[in-house]
């Protein structure tokens, strides 16, 4: 899942690192194509990108005693410096758990609330019950399903092709 901000799975816990794990073995194990070339995104990593893409402005010292312990450069493997993040949150009393494994409520103030990123919030939790229940929703350039971003766009029109020139609620 992409528990991103502005994504309607920003209300979702991320995997844990162990789950992540035997998540890529699995489907690492299934792959028996040498035609195949499987990549998947490193777990620790990914844990630090779930606390850091939905934190707040209480991580902020997290983040500098992390560069004071020489966490610096971290997309590179050879510098990735797990035990000194860890190490920083525990010195700033920051339990990183607490932003990448729990569950928010869809009423809950998110940190990025403030930010108009132009898809609504209430289009987000559409999307996220639509999907909880398993149901599908549309290609968008085959009918607009008014997510709405068109109040950016001059003349309400996404992108340039002829079938998004009406935007219409569905
Ligand atoms: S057509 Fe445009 S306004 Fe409608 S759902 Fe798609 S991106 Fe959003």
């Amino acid at each position: 899942m992409f528990q991103k901000p502005f994504t309607p799975f920003q209300w979702e816990p991320q995997d844990r690192i162990e789950t992540l794990q035997e998540k890529q073995r699995f489907l690492k194990g299934k792959i028996k194509s040498k035609f195949i070339n499987y990549n998947y995104h490193e777990s620790y990593i990914s844990f630090l990108e779930a606390v850091f893409s939905r934190g707040d402005r209480r991580l902020t010292k997290v983040l500098i005693k992390a560069w004071e312990k020489g966490c610096k450069f971290d997309g590179w493997q050879e510098y990735f410096k797990f035990d000194k993040w860890m190490e920083a949150f525990k010195e700033c009393g920051i339990d990183p758990e607490f932003y990448a494994y729990r569950k928010r409520a869809l009423d809950e103030i998110l940190p990025w609330d403030f930010i108009d990123a132009g898809v609504s919030k209430e289009y987000l939790i559409k999307e996220y019950q639509r999907a909880m229940e398993c149901i599908l929703t549309k290609d968008c350039r085959l009918g607009c399903t008014a997510c709405g971003i068109t109040k950016y766009l001059e003349g309400g029109a996404c992108f340039n092709g002829a079938i998004f020139n009406k935007v219409s609620k569905n």
